[in-house]
């Protein structure tokens, strides 16, 4: 029979590279808790409609890239893309809005999309996700522009860009949106043929095209910026101040337009020169919309999206794997000392020692090779002698030091061997 592999597009994140993800985890859920952000843990699939209506038809999220099915109730079931839709939803059934305040959440887990996998593309892969809902105020904008550099920096990131861009209110947009079909509109033949079909149903979409030629054409097309009205441009003007008082370096991108349908005024990214073709490692932006089109009141939002993987592939440039740390390393041979050994790593563990056992019963030479290279900073060694006096050995590894004692005297003195141990982390 021939075995299950995985699927296309997914990977198991194994236990030597778990560390790098714990963290990056624990770095954002620090840099959130200091900034007052709640998790919350939406499920992980939804109605295909939330995202129909959340992300826009329109969209290569919606069109092209969904995990729908049907379910055997006969609902149409969606693995979500991206998080915020599924958050939004959240926030809207469970009446979040109701204190009628500023709610700050966020959440991390993964989410699922059919693309060609390649390097920093899978499809099932990792956002940190981060929003702000209930504020128009352009200090919302720049809190979570400052949040997400804070968690890059804080993870010792380096060579990072901010890109941002405003696009406006929907009735600047739509003002946009025929000025720049006008300008296409001649080059039509020449765009590619997604660009062809976009300049009917999403326009603004072909200013990110990747393509040459169309990317030749936009250099001449009109900016975004000289649509904005009076409110959105003030609304601009008031982020780049902020960002610039908090000494955040950013470029004005006026192609930044985002995948997504909701975004209004403020849209930013984060890129990274050492990832490749795969550059993109936060995107995020202003939602205004977003909540109202979903069926809830009319709550202006902010937030982005990490892509964990992208992060991952820089940390593991970045940094050496720490080595396991363990405290004990329990060894032992015969048929009164293996029982013991069970009852001394569970008094151990409950005194907040991290202690393995080895299972292996092969001969005490071989347990002290794997002792070595488990990473302990002692071994306890348990023969049938020292099972029938109630006693152990403990052996020091990195000085050799080692000595005889009752097993009840170890776990009485669990306070000195807790200095003996943090004094060797050290060293
Ligand atoms: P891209 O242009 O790279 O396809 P996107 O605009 O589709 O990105 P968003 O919907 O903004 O991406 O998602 C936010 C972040 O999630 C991206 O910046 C990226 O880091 C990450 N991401 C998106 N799709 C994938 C994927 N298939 N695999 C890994 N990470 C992804
Ligand atoms: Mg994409």
């Amino acid at each position: 029979m021939s075995n299950i592999q995985a699927l296309r597009g997914t990977r198991d994140i194994l236990p030597d590279e778990v560390t790098v993800w714990q963290n990056m985890e624990s770095t954002a859920r620090d840099v959130l808790h200091r900034a007052a952000y709640r998790e919350i843990r939406p499920p992980m699939f939804e109605q295909t409609e939330l995202f129909a209506r959340g992300i826009g038809e329109a969209t290569d999220v919606v069109g092209k890239e969904m995990y729908s099915f049907e379910d055997r109730g006969g609902r149409s079931i969606t693995l979500r893309p991206e998080i915020t839709a599924g958050l939004v939803r959240a926030f809207i059934s469970n009446k979040l809005f109701a204190s009628g305040g500023v709610q700050r959440l966020w959440h991390t887990g993964p989410a699922f999309r059919y693309e060609r996998p390649q390097k920093g593309r899978q499809r099932q892969f990792h956002q940190l996700d981060v929003e702000i809902l209930g504020s128009r105020d352009p200090r919302a904008d720049v809190e979570v522009i400052a949040i997400a550099t804070d968690i890059l920096q804080a993870l010792g990131l380096k060579s990072l860009s901010l890109d941002i861009n405003s696009v406006g209110n929907g009735a600047d947009r739509q003002a946009y949106r025929d000025a720049l079909v006008s300008y296409l509109t001649p080059y039509k033949d020449e765009l590619d043929a997604d660009s062809q079909d976009r300049l009917t149903r999403n326009p603004l979409r072909i200013l990110d095209s990747k393509d040459s030629r169309t990317q030749e054409i936009v250099k001449g097309a009109p900016s975004l910026l000289d649509h904005l009205s009076e409110d959105s441009q003030n609304h601009f003007n008031q982020v780049q101040q902020q960002l610039s008082t908090l000494d955040i370096d950013f470029t004005i991108n006026p192609r930044l337009v985002r995948g997504l349908d909701y975004y209004t005024h403020t849209a930013f990214e984060i890129m990274s020169a050492d990832l490749g073709a795969q550059a993109t490692v936060c995107g995020g932006g202003r939602y205004d919309g977003l909540v109202q089109q979903l069926g809830g009141p009319e709550v202006p939002a902010i937030g982005f999206a990490i892509g964990l993987e992208r992060l991952a592939i820089l940390l593991q440039q970045l940094q050496s794997i720490p080595a396991p740390t363990l405290d004990f390393y329990i060894v032992s041979r015969g048929e009164k000392a293996e029982p013991a050994t069970t009852i001394l790593a569970q008094s151990l563990r409950h005194q907040g020692f991290s202690v393995e056992i080895d299972l292996s019963g092969s001969a005490f030479g071989k347990q002290f090779k794997r002792a070595d290279r488990s990473g302990a900073l002692g071994c306890l060694i348990l023969g049938d002698a020292e099972a029938v006096e109630g006693t152990v050995q403990l052996k020091w590894l990195s000085s050799g030091e080692q000595a005889e004692m009752p097993q009840s005297a170890l776990l009485d003195q669990a306070d000195s061997l807790r200095t003996k141990i943090a004094t060797l982390r050290q060293s």
